[in-house]
């Protein structure tokens, strides 16, 4: 599944090929990725000039005069810039053909991905409730302190939870919480004011480092110019159960929290 880093590269590469770009035309090959692609998209897109293009949690937005248009690549979906001549696959299910002469094109498997409009000065309600962004200067450990108060959820849980903070999925949060020293099977509302700015620091960190490396994280991501991320990183937690800890050498121990895999170092993660 894409992540943070992979979507926010995604948003790297398009920017240039987008931003300042009138849409000529909108092609869609079936009505529905996840949901119903709304009318608007093939009605109010076409003569707009592309203003920005943004990125909120793992939703790209691409702005334009009368509202934006919402992306979600769910958990197969890729963005590409293309030639306007290279046919489509099974799986191309959107182009938005550009007066660049190029063609943005999204194709999406699973269909777990999704195509939406925002009306200008309103906020879809897939983006309202959502905590700060990670790597902005308002996710702090004071921030995760304040809201980990009185709960009783692991920390991992609570660290991966929307509301809370965006875009730390689950093989961020446990190398996160790695990185911290902190095991994931704590109650959040039990951990220190000074373990939160460690760990704020650690997901900060990561999630930049990822992006720096290209987008590391999901084995099938392709970056809009066509060429592979890369996968290999220096993970030391994640699907690693059963192996030796890279700094202690124990043996990492693995589990369910939050019904998804976990694992961790039971000498290095108190
Ligand atoms: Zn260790």
């Amino acid at each position: 599944m894409p992540e943070l880093p992979e979507v926010e590269i995604t948003r790297l590469g398009l920017s240039p090929e987008l931003e300042g770009r009138r849409i000529t035309s909108v092609t869609l090959r079936r009505p529905n990725l996840r949901w119903p692609i709304p009318g608007e998209i093939k009605e109010r897109l076409p003569g707009q000039t592309i203003l920005a293009v943004r990125r909120r949690a793992k939703y790209l937005l691409i702005d334009l005069g009368p509202g934006s248009a919402l992306l979600h690549l769910g958990m197969s979906g890729s963005l590409r810039v293309l030639e306007p001549d290279v046919a489509p696959g099974a799986h191309d299910h959107v182009d938005i053909a550009l007066d660049s002469g190029r063609v943005m094109r999204f194709n999406d498997p699973r269909r777990f991905g999704c195509l939406l409009w925002q009306p200008q000065g309103e906020t879809h309600a897939l983006l309202r409730d959502l905590g700060p962004e990670p790597l902005s200067a308002d996710f702090d450990g004071n921030h995760l302190f304040r809201l980990s108060r009185g709960k009783q959820a692991s920390i991992k849980t609570f660290l991966m939870d929307q509301g809370i903070v965006v875009g730390v999925g689950n093989i961020y949060a446990a190398e996160s919480l790695f990185r911290a020293g902190i095991a994931p099977s704590r109650p959040a509302g039990e951990v220190s004011r000074p373990r939160y700015a460690r760990l704020a620091l650690a997901v900060k960190e990561i999630l930049t480092h990822a992006i720096q490396c290209g987008g590391t994280t999901f084995r099938d991501f392709i970056r809009p110019d066509g060429r592979p991320g890369y996968f290999e990183q220096e993970l030391f937690v994640y699907g690693r159960e059963g192996e030796p800890c890279l700094i202690c050498g124990c043996i990492l121990s693995g589990s369910r929290l939050g019904n998804r895999a976990t694992v961790w170092c039971a000498h290095c993660q108190k």
